[in-house]
């Protein structure tokens, strides 16, 4: 009996070594990985300077709760402040932690403001995580089936519809922030209209909601700017953030701005291991590494090569409905259901992933040279050709 919980069909290939954009499996079958762990490894696998730093923090000092100060907390909340503009952070452990210190900060501003029954709107299509508070913001019913009865105080309107926030901002007095990604990560690389922020931006101001930016999958330089959010030059109120901010230390982080950030008192919220000094100092390197290889302005470079690639190869043809990506966020959205093409591709050699059952979604590691992004073209065009003609 095989005594792991069959919560993943997991491919039957596992992994031994990974370097760089490469991962190796058991049998020294090399793969090219146009996934990075889910948007994680943004800066390949094993990249040198990150593991220096996390072996030299295991070998000084891992963990001693928050119940001590924690200097490496403190600069790299400073860090993120920085980068952000914002002006506190809480650490978790993860992105779906991240998303519900930013759910309980939302509920504590609408009571501070006398709202008895808080509520936050939602998007269509969205995913915020698996915890009951993060299934129950998120839009796909797949994900909320069956654990009812979900948590109250969410209110779910279509995702890139303006009117249809506006109509909440008129019609329900109980609404105290938004949750949205920048772009739908596992909703199939949905990208809003341009404008579409900005005027969020403008709305949560004129009803004194939040604004809250769940940029788990988009932050940290892959969609071409440090956040996604910066593309329509706005700051939100809150910010959440994890896959990517510690290349596989688990680490997640909520920042919070203005009178947000006021919210949270001593016991509001906590963590056992949010923010231990080998996470700390795991996210600090690699803060510092996507800021010295410039990954941000190399993300938007390679993201518009690879596009091109696609368009180059794929508009058009029968069967492929749309090739989009904001950085090194990639959809390429046929119009058939499109899974087995994820196995057909690893035994090419290249890891992908397909989200809701159409869009091939590619992720690869920030550090990707232009040879490597060719290379992802190179395999994946023939594939999806081949796919189609069938
Ligand atoms: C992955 C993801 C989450 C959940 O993160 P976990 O670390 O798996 O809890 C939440 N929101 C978005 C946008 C994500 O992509």
């Amino acid at each position: 009996m095989q005594h792991l919980m069959p919560t993943y069909n997991r491919l039957p290939i596992a992994f031994t070594r990974g370097e760089g954009v490469w991962l190796e499996d058991v049998d020294g079958n090399k793969y090219l990985d146009a996934i990075s762990g889910i948007a994680v490894c943004g800066l390949g696998h094993c990249h040198a300077d990150i593991s220096t730093a996390i072996c030299a923090q295991a070998s000084t000092l891992m963990h001693t709760s928050n119940l001590y100060e924690i200097p490496l907390q403190t600069q790299l909340a400073d860090r993120l402040a920085k980068l952000t503009g914002m002006d506190k952070v809480f650490f978790a452990n993860s992105g779906a932690e991240a998303n519900e210190a930013a759910i309980k900060i939302a509920r504590l501003y609408g009571h501070k403001k006398g709202i008895d029954m808080p509520s936050i709107l939602v998007c269509e299509g969205s995913f915020h995580g698996r915890t009951m508070a993060t299934l129950s913001a998120t839009g796909n019913r797949k994900v909320r089936a069956g654990f009812e009865p979900l948590l109250r105080g969410f209110s779910r309107i279509p995702f890139n519809d303006l009117n249809a926030v506006r109509d909440a901002a008129s019609n329900d007095m109980n609404v105290v922030a938004i949750l949205v990604e920048p772009v739908q990560g596992e909703g199939g690389i949905n990208i809003p209209d341009e404008g579409y922020l900005t005027e969020l931006r403008n709305i949560c101001n004129d009803n004194g909601w939040l604004l809250m930016l769940d940029e788990i999958q988009t932050g940290l330089c892959r969609s071409g700017k440090w956040f996604a959010h910066q593309h329509a030059g706005i700051v939100p109120d809150v910010m959440t953030l994890a896959k990517g901010l510690g290349n596989g230390m688990p680490v997640g982080a909520c920042i919070v701005n203005s009178e947000a950030a006021q919210v949270f008192e001593p016991g509001s919220h906590g963590s056992t291991f949010g923010g231990n000094p080998l996470a700390s100092a795991a996210a600090l390197a690699v803060l510092d590494t996507l800021e010295s290889e410039n990954l941000a302005d190399q993300a938007a470079q390679s993201g518009k090569l690879l596009q091109k690639l696609f368009s180059d190869a794929l508009a058009g043809k029968p069967g492929v409905k749309d090739i989009r990506g904001l950085g090194l966020l990639l959809a390429i959205e046929l119009d058939r259901p499109c899974g087995e093409l994820v196995m057909k591709a690893a035994e090419k050699g290249l890891l992908i992933n397909v989200t809701v059952e159409t869009v091939i979604r590619l992720l690869p590691p920030l550090i990707c040279s232009e040879t490597e992004i060719r290379e992802i073209a190179d395999r994946l065009i023939p594939l999806i050709e081949e796919f189609l003609i069938k």
